[in-house]
């Protein structure tokens, strides 16, 4: 008989002549340390929020004044820079650790795909004005997937920003982003929509492709800083895209541009 509380995984071998061995590993121990890891980077992260916040609150403030001599404006505006990168590095482990976790269970509801797409390029506009960036809808299914709304939105958020920032093309000027979605059936998990972010900027060299999905993973790792990211989007925008029973990749041609990918279980039709 099993024991109570605790936790086993279990592999199976057929045996010669018919008939298969079960093994139980007890991972119960495994499972413990890995809660105690989660839930302490979502404490720590936590608390690092308030006295950041303070932070960024009183550099604000001293910024205002107009008396400042040029250097301790300087000095203040790279203050508040890195203020500002920790508190959004924070961010991001909390989303982490949370999603990570059980607790925050996702919640998948029926939802039109072209819905979604456009959701989430008009919520990336305010960023697309600042930047001067195209973001355009291509094709899109108008099929219901099965996807959790504010999950599903934040990871095309994510591609679509990735893309404005790493999709200036070679020699400079504008990023142009495509979001499309198109119904796809031969997938292993059965009929499903898949989405595509596409940009047409500098690319994802195919040593670092197969990585860039892992946590904090950056490829040039000086520009990425620069551009104010943890490295923590795509790890967070592949475990959403996991949880609800799609897969995530990449496709990608230097100096042509790249190409995210994800799949959602399509429902009906
Ligand atoms: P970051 O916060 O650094 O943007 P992400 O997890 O979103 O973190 O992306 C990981 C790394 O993958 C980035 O630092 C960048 O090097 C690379 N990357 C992501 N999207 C693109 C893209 N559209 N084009 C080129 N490189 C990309």
């Amino acid at each position: 008989s099993l024991l109570p509380g605790k936790i086993f995984e279990v592999s199976a071998s057929p045996m010669p002549g018919g008939g298969a061995v079960a093994v139980l590993h007890d991972i119960t121990r495994i499972e413990q340390v890995e809660r105690a890891q989660r839930d302490f980077v979502a404490n720590v992260s936590h608390e690092l929020r308030t006295p950041l916040t303070s932070i960024s609150g009183y550099v604000e403030t001293l910024l205002d004044h107009e008396t400042l001599s040029p250097q301790a404006r300087e000095f203040l505006g790279t203050i508040h820079k890195n203020a500002t990168r920790m508190g959004r590095l924070t961010e991001d482990l909390l989303v982490m650790a949370r999603i990570e976790s059980s607790e925050q269970e996702l919640h998948p509801v029926r939802v039109r795909a072209d819905v979604l797409v456009r959701d989430a390029v008009k919520a990336m506009s305010g960023l697309v004005h600042d930047s001067l960036a195209l973001v355009e809808i291509g094709d899109v299914s108008d099929s219901d997937v099965m996807a959790d709304t504010d999950a599903v939105l934040q990871v095309l958020s994510n591609l679509i920003e990735n893309g404005i920032k790493y999709g200036r093309p070679h020699g400079g000027g504008q990023s142009r982003v495509v979001v499309s979605s198109c119904d796809v059936s031969e997938t292993p998990g059965g009929a499903a929509v898949e989405f595509s972010v596409r940009d047409f900027g500098q690319g994802i060299a195919s040593e670092h492709i197969g990585r860039i999905f892992e946590r904090f993973y950056r490829v040039d790792k000086a520009r990425s800083r620069e551009s104010g990211g943890t490295g923590l989007g795509l790890a967070i925008a592949r475990h959403v895209v996991e949880s609800l029973g799609g897969r995530i990749w990449a496709k990608s041609e230097m100096n042509q541009g790249s190409t995210f990918l994800f799949t959602l279980p399509r429902v009906g039709k």
